[in-house]
């Protein structure tokens, strides 16, 4: 695997491969590398002569100092990974190689911006748009990947960030989960045990959401949703959420099922994690 640390090495590499008409397929991550960032990077093998992968965190999308400061980092062990499934480049750069002197870009995000995480973690996503961004400015990717599990960011990047560029395609893949039914996440590192405990019932709860959705209204589903999750223990909850999968309006229950999802965000001992799931 190469290594890249430098913007404009990459870029020239990257220019060269494509002058021999290769495809390029890019899978942006913060590191702390689990079985769901590689299957992305394993998807894009499969669809794209080159693969590029990318470890960095963005100082930008943070709205928390301390989740900031606190995000693992196993640069040690993420490149074996990597090296593992033959991924043919990882683009570790600093701060300065990604922003240069470029002034911050100001995006468009609408309701994207209102509800959601994008209510709750004010300017996350002018944060991601940002560096996804400048990534694609750098990369000049055919197709990127990202993770359903991250599903509100996924739209940002498919339907804002990625119109920018002329022919790029965004790929969104299907949350990979632990034998619990975790969704796997770079955060679960820091779960104590039994924040663990807990956080495994959520998975769980968001799919009898699937069956109750016929036979409750949405604030009978919201009530039985808090009370299960206030009795777990370390768990506190910021918001659950049935929304359109485009506009991620709130749904009615007049709405086609099949274009709704479930969203929730909640604490399991202090650690902030998100999860979603299809209503069908
Ligand atoms: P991150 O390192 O958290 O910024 O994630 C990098 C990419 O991996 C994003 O596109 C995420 O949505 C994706 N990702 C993270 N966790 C999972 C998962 N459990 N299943 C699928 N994709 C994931």
């Amino acid at each position: 695997m190469k290594t890249f640390s430098s913007s404009d090495d990459i870029s020239h590499e990257i220019s060269q491969l494509k002058l021999k008409g290769q495809k390029i397929g890019f899978v942006p991550t913060m590191g702390a590398l689990h079985r769901g960032h590689l299957q992305l990077v394993q998807q894009s093998i499969a669809e794209n002569d080159f693969t590029i992968s990318s470890i960095f965190i963005n100082p930008l999308q943070f709205n928390n100092k301390e989740d900031f400061l606190k995000y693992p980092q196993t640069l040690e062990k993420d490149i074996p990974l990597l090296e593992s499934i033959h991924c043919n480049a990882l683009f570790k750069p600093d701060y300065e190689q990604v922003y240069r002197d470029k002034a911050e870009k100001k995006f468009e995000l609408g309701n994207y911006d209102q509800v959601m995480e994008g209510k709750y973690r004010p300017g996350h996503f002018h944060g991601v748009a940002n560096v996804v961004f400048r990534f694609f400015e750098i990369v000049q990717p055919d197709k990127a990947y990202f993770g359903l599990k991250d599903y509100q960011q996924y739209l940002v990047i498919k339907n804002i960030v990625a119109p920018l560029f002329k022919n790029l395609e965004i790929i969104g893949v299907e949350t990979v989960r632990d034998e619990n039914g975790l969704a796997l996440s770079s955060r679960n590192l820091r779960l104590s045990k039994e924040a663990y405990k807990s956080a495994i019932q959520v998975p769980e709860l968001l799919f009898q959401i699937r069956k109750k959705w016929d036979e409750s209204s949405m604030d009978e589903i919201k009530q039985w949703f808090y009370t299960s999750m206030n009795d777990l223990p370390e768990i506190e909850v910021e918001y659950l959420e049935v929304a359109n999968s485009q506009t991620l309006i709130p749904a009615e229950k007049s709405d086609e099922k099949s274009n709704l999802r479930v969203f929730t965000a909640f604490y399991a001992g202090g650690v902030r994690l998100i999860d979603n799931i299809s209503l069908v």
